[in-house]
């Protein structure tokens, strides 16, 4: 059973999850959809999925399916415990509810995100909305986090391309300082920060990587690692699950277009991505901006990052941009 905890030190909160200690450990490889639980015709090794889309982007409940959504088998939060007031003591604890959902990204054991049609990339970001608008809907949650764990290092423990959804009665600490220090900047500034950024950096180009007519792709300013980059609608929205469908086509082949990038140049590195997005319980808002973070893993986290949580980069973020701008496959 789960619990989270806050450290009154740091304000950060911890998931302590001793269940997923009896997950798989490592990377599990699996040489063909032998044994691989995410391959079709294994979807009994599954818990029973809660959506499956048809190529044709309709809710299936049985057949042939391009992407699939199921709980995840060793979850770091549950969503069949009751709600329990939390303690406010020195020690703030909160039940570890929520939910811990895997999409499927598509039938293809062996291919992966940037190499998937532009259509079925869509249907993989669709999932992603919809998951998020059906749990913001439940009374429990405050916020659902979508990310990819790519290569063991990036921490995957199965090797069919697949992305996360958790979505958790506490919003993020991360998400919660860029809320804090978007809505501070609002009310000095009367506008979103986002906002002023990509003017800015648009207007400087030097860590534009790419842009479209809704999309802005940079190197963001102050970057913690190499080769970090961001996905950055040009429209103000603060959720991503308010995006519309064109949207959605439009991030897909961004983010596709990044991770083909970021193969060319670094050899098809392990990465993370994640999407930051208001919490459930706001409407729009005028301060926050939602957007996707792409991490290449070329790094280990040392100890001067441990102890500062601030990074060190050895890769400036404009020369980033530089390279990853010229970085193409060659077709
Ligand atoms: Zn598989
Ligand atoms: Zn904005
Ligand atoms: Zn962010």
């Amino acid at each position: 059973m789960s619990e989270f905890r806050r450290d009154p030190l740091s304000d950060h909160w911890v998931i302590i999850a001793p269940d997923r200690e009896s997950r798989p450990r490592g990377s599990v490889r699996h040489p063909s959809a032998d044994g691989c639980p995410f391959c079709p015709g294994h979807e009994a090794d599954t818990p029973p999925q809660v959506a499956a889309y048809a190529a044709d982007g309709r809710l299936i409940t049985r057949g042939r399916w391009q992407v699939r959504v199921v709980p995840n088998k060793y979850p770091a939060v549950q969503d069949t415990l009751p709600a329990r007031a939390a303690t406010r003591d020195f020690f703030e604890t909160r039940h570890g509810i929520g939910v811990h959902e895997v999409i499927i990204d598509c039938p293809d054991h062996w291919a992966s995100l940037r190499q998937l049609s532009a259509h079925q990339a869509a249907l993989v970001f669709r999932a992603y909305r919809d998951r998020l608008v059906h749990w913001r809907e439940d009374p429990r949650l405050a916020y659902g986090q979508i990310f990819k764990n790519s290569g063991p290092g990036a921490g995957a423990t199965l090797d069919h391309p697949h992305s996360q959804l958790i979505a958790t009665p506490v919003v993020p600490t991360q998400v919660t300082s860029e809320l804090v220090l978007s809505r501070r900047f609002f009310r000095r500034q009367g506008r979103c920060a986002f906002c002023v950024m990509l003017e800015r950096e648009l207007a400087a180009g030097i860590r534009v990587v790419a842009e479209t007519d809704q999309f802005v792709v940079i190197c963001p300013f102050a970057s913690q690692f190499a080769y970090e980059t961001w996905i950055v609608p040009k429209r103000h929205g603060s959720h991503f699950e308010f995006a519309e469908d064109g949207q959605i086509e439009g991030l897909a082949v961004q983010t596709q277009n990044v991770l083909r990038r970021l193969e060319c140049l670094l050899n098809d590195p392990e990465f993370n991505y994640l999407i930051h997005t208001a919490p459930f319980r706001s409407q729009q808002l005028p301060h926050y901006h939602w957007h996707l973070e792409v991490f290449p893993r070329l790094a280990h986290i040392a100890g001067f990052e441990w102890s500062a949580g601030d990074y060190i980069n050895s890769v400036a973020p404009e020369q980033a941009a530089e390279q990853l701008r010229n970085a193409w496959p060659a077709t």
